[in-house]
């Protein structure tokens, strides 16, 4: 990441509507950061300087006095409508067991069908995010795999590396939580962009110039993710690679590589607007859009383990040449937030064996003890992976609100 994000870039996505706030303290319960002022029974407010954007203070609040403010709906509906506009969704795992929902369906039911169909009659061109994430995968293992062949091995790297143990980068929640609260341990961030970091540029370099054929600056990019803290992530203002891209070629516009966000919320919302009902629409499939391709280790990006387990299947593979089977997570009584794992891995060229030893954390707090132990350069740890959202991105702040509040 070329520019730091500071604190005082942001103002803050989420909001307490004062009017509605009883003061009951139940966001303060669920805040990762600690980040929402006031006194139990007054109205409280949340500090923009502190907040990680993750909405679960939001999709927790038991009288809806928490609000969502940035919202695109209008907007893209008006760029689906302007006749000029290419614009795709790139949509993350985490939506299709979770839009059925908001129509009626049962929690949990797997809509992808019928999501594409609707998306397609809505307008959008298509690409899965789970493309994107095995991308974020290939990128994330590898870099592991040149970390442990240089700190483990002792092998010659002339290749710029950050340190062990290596975090995972793809939670736009704990990565600004690290800036914010830890920012001396920065380096130990992978440095593969998230899914959402590199599906916009594939879809307005390669997309653009291979699939829609189309001017790049007339793709309008619509990230639709389970997560509010992606609008913040979209808004960086390192995440401009296709513009830069296209900027060397001649080009001259500029633009983020995804132009905005919508929650699943905002998904349900605009389609109800265009009058389309997912639990009647055609469904579609994408069976000649590349980027509508994906393996199983894309899919379990959404939930707690998922990246851990899928960079690790890459870096298994390479250092031993055989395919990993399940991961199994020690054990720990008490503290089943954070999830740890032995990995034994024979290298297929020397025969050697190693142990790789990973953490599997979700919920942003839990991570603490693991980062004191790095700062003391104590960690027994290879990789870590950290998701702010207890559960991972399917209880993201972005998804359907419960009524009933979330088992967490
Ligand atoms: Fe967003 Fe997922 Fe991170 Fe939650 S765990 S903040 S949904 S990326």
């Amino acid at each position: 990441m070329s520019k730091s994000y500071q604190k005082n870039e942001l103002d803050s996505i989420i909001k307490i509507d004062e009017q509605k706030c009883k003061g009951c303290d139940t966001c303060t319960a669920f805040c990762p950061a600690d980040a929402i002022d006031g006194a139990y029974g007054a109205v409280h407010k949340i500090d923009s300087s502190r907040c990680l954007q993750c909405g679960q203070c939001l999709i927790n609040c038991p009288f809806g006095a928490i609000d969502d403010t940035v919202d695109a709906v209008d907007l893209v509906m008006s760029k689906l409508k302007d006749g000029k506009t290419t614009v795709v969704a790139t949509i993350a795992p985490a939506v299709r067991v979770a839009l059925g929902e908001e129509f009626g369906m049962e929690p949990g039911k797997l809509v992808t069908e019928q999501m594409y169909g609707a998306l397609k009659e809505a307008g959008f061109k298509i690409m899965d995010v789970n493309f994107a994430a095995d991308n974020t995968i290939m990128e994330e293992g590898t870099e592991l795999v040149h970390k442990i062949q240089k700190y483990v091995l002792g092998m010659d790297s002339h290749e710029e590396l950050g340190p062990l143990p290596q975090f995972t980068s793809c939670c736009p929640a704990w990565v600004r939580y690290m800036e914010l609260y830890s920012p001396t341990l920065r380096k130990h961030l992978s440095s593969a962009k998230s899914p959402q970091g590199m599906a916009g540029p594939v879809a307005k370099i390669y997309g653009a110039s291979e699939i829609w054929k189309v001017a790049p600056e007339s793709i309008f990019c619509v990230g639709i993710y389970p997560c509010t803290a992606k609008k913040m992530e979209a808004s960086r203002p390192e995440f401009t690679a296709a513009a830069d891209y296209w900027k060397k070629r001649g080009h001259t516009a500029t633009y983020q590589d995804t132009d905005v966000v919508l929650t699943t919320r905002d998904l349900a919302r605009l389609l109800k607007k265009l009058n389309i009902d997912i639990t009647n629409v055609k469904p579609a499939e994408e069976k000649d859009n590349p980027l509508a391709e994906y393996t199983g280790a894309g899919t379990i990006f959404g939930a707690t383990g998922g990246v851990m387990e899928a960079a690790l299947r890459t870096a298994y593979f390479v250092l031993t040449g055989e395919e990993l089977s399940q991961l199994k997570y020690e054990p720990v009584r008490g503290l089943k937030e954070v999830k740890k794992a032995d990995v034994p891995i024979k290298l297929k060229n020397s025969g050697k064996e190693i142990t790789l030893k990973v953490a599997v954390v979700h919920g942003t707090k839990n991570v603490e003890p693991l980062l004191e132990e790095v700062k003391d350069g104590k960690s027994p740890y290879h990789f870590i992976e950290v998701m702010n959202c207890p559960g991972g991105c399917v209880n993201g702040g972005g998804q359907p609100i419960n009524p009933m509040g979330t088992s967490w």
